[in-house]
């Protein structure tokens, strides 16, 4: 049954045929401001005199397919309804959310509705993983035999993918150094624009509907809330999550990451007035939570990253004048530079997305374990080791982990314990609010020293040492373990110490906490021989 209620309340189908249509499917792009394809489609539509209409997909067997965790797909889900009422009032577009389980079913219905509501033209921005693009890729042909235009834009990066290529070829560079000057060089030569989509004269203009959709924000909320619901049960049955109290999970990162492009915005106003000057020494320390906190909205497309450039840039400007260079603003710059590198990467290596090794030949020679029990013990924060249990426990809880503490999680999983990164890939993508595949998998593959510029093989990271070097105090690991409050950090940061203390006669021995799994020097000795031998 179709449910055919706007947002103003208003049952009206607009049936004029001869008006030509358009359709703005929004996906990981859930916002007006700066919005390549919304920009686009806007103006095509004013030119032209055509209406259009919005849709989105929430699409729950694709999502478990990718591991998607419950949090990202709540804040999707909370996103929805503020998108829909600022496309109304700021646009005068309505918003139609439809349940579509499946990628296939989200083809087949975009060609209904196209035949339905005499829909011309599809804007979207550019998706890079490797469904997505399967899916685009076989809509555009079907929706081509009907003479529908399809039209992508990108959107997702500062600079688009294949644009920052090498000097003597078209080739992507292996290493971010040389990709991030020459992307900074690009960035500092063309002036960056912003894209603002203007509202049209788009009176009741809203599509007729074949099954299980909501227009009216009351039912878009409905009808996300049920999808979460059915999709937080069966998350909760997965083998890895198990041991979760979900249900927490999603207050906590409620209550820290609330909705919206205007929510967004202001967390990036106010990292950048009140933060962004002491990055390049705070950003280091899990206890301070000095970084921007914005990877969730980006993942999600709440905020343009042009955007959180620009107004870096625009700081750097005011505090030094034109010629401004400050080494804090330079390395929160230099991140969102890695977050382009990595779907640069991603692009140019699309085997990624099947989970293959940047470096192919440590796929065929290292022999990674699958120990279920020392998995288990990661997933749940159980090692023995402080910081890892600390990191991996705030993870469970907040579905959030520091930027230091996913480099210390993954190497300590693909190093002390020689486990396969892809299990630890995979972890995070289930329990990360700002999952993302392309920085996701790069990051793993550059703690496991299996990516482009990763990490060397031998140069391993001692986890106590980084506990003492970024959690001095333990005010981060006393906060995540407090059933560590009354041991000092000098032996909290103390391998040696920690075994003693914790053992039977040791001064901690009744503290309910397991003595470090493995050692850590035996264990990078037997991950460099393993690396060696590849
Ligand atoms: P800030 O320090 O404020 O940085 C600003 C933005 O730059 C971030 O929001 C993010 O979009 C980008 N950024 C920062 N560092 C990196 C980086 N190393 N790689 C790519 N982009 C970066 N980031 C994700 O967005 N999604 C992931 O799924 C993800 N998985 C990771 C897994 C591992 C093993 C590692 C080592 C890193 C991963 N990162 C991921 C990168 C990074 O940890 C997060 O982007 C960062 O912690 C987000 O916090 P923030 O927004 O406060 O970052």
């Amino acid at each position: 049954m179709s449910k055919t209620a706007s947002a103003n309340g208003d049952n009206d189908d607009n049936t004029d045929m001869n008006i030509p249509h358009y359709l703005m499917w929004f996906r990981r792009d859930l916002r007006l401001h700066d919005n390549t394809a919304l920009t686009a489609l806007c103006e095509r539509a004013q030119a032209d005199h055509a209406r259009v209409s919005a849709v989105f997909f929430l699409t729950p067997e694709q999502w478990h397919a990718h591991d998607t965790s419950l949090v990202q797909v709540d804040h999707i889900a909370r996103t929805l309804p503020i998108l829909a009422k600022a496309l109304q009032a700021q646009l005068n577009i309505t918003l139609t959310v439809q349940r579509c389980p499946s990628f296939a079913d989200c083809i087949d219905e975009l060609s209904i509705l196209s035949q339905d509501n005499n829909i011309r033209c599809i804007m979207a921005n550019h998706e890079y993983e490797g469904n997505e693009i399967d899916r685009d890729e076989k809509l555009a042909k079907q929706l081509a035999k009907d003479n529908i235009e399809f039209v992508r834009w990108h959107d997702q990066c500062i600079l688009p993918p294949q644009s920052i290529t090498t000097n003597d070829g078209d080739s992507m560079y292996q290493v971010f150094t040389p990709f991030y000057k020459k992307w900074r060089h690009t960035l500092d030569i063309s002036s960056i624009q912003m894209h603002e989509a203007t509202a049209i004269n788009n009176n009741k203009t809203k599509l007729k509907l074949s099954k299980d959709s909501a227009t009216t924000l009351q039912d878009i909320e409905a009808l996300s809330n049920k999808v979460v619901s059915a999709y937080q049960k069966s998350r909760q049955k997965t083998d890895l999550s198990q041991h979760l109290d979900m249900g927490a999970q999603l207050t906590k990162a409620r209550a820290a990451y609330p909705a919206g492009e205007t929510a967004a915005c202001q967390r990036l106003n106010d990292f950048i007035a009140d933060d962004i000057d002491d990055y390049d020494i705070s950003r280091d320390t899990p206890s301070l939570e000095a970084t921007s906190q914005l990877s969730a909205y980006l993942t999600i497309g709440v905020i343009s990253p042009r955007l959180c450039y620009l107004q870096a840039s625009l700081a750097q400007e005011k505090l030094h004048g034109n010629d401004g260079d400050n080494e804090d603003i330079n390395r929160w710059i230099s991140e969102l530079a890695w977050r382009d590198f990595y779907r640069h990467v991603l692009v140019y290596k699309p085997a990624l997305i099947r989970h293959k090794a940047y470096k192919e030949e440590t796929d065929k020679k290292i022999d990674w374990s699958y120990d279920k029990d020392g998995l288990e013990a990661w997933c749940t924060g159980k090692t023995g080791v402080p910081l890892v249990d600390a990191a991996i426990r705030s993870l469970n809880a907040t579905g959030f982990m520091h930027n230091r503490l996913r480099m210390v999680t993954a190497m300590f999983l693909t190093k002390d314990l020689l486990i396969d990164w892809r299990l630890g890939e995979r972890y995070f993508m289930q329990q990360l609010i700002d999952g993302d595949f392309a920085s996701n998998n790069g990051g793993w593959q550059w703690s496991a020293s299996t990516g482009t510029d990763s990490a060397p093989y031998f140069r391993i990271m001692n986890p106590f040492s980084q506990g003492k070097t970024h959690d001095k105090d333990g005010v981060f690991i006393k906060t995540w373990l407090p059933e560590l409050k009354d041991i000092p950090a000098s032996i909290l940061h103390s391998e040696d110490k920690m075994r003693k203390e914790l053992a039977k006669g040791g001064k901690f021995a009744d503290i309910d906490y397991p003595v470090p799994m493995v050692e850590h020097k035996a264990a990078r000795q037997l991950a460099i021989a393993e690396f060696k031998k590849s």
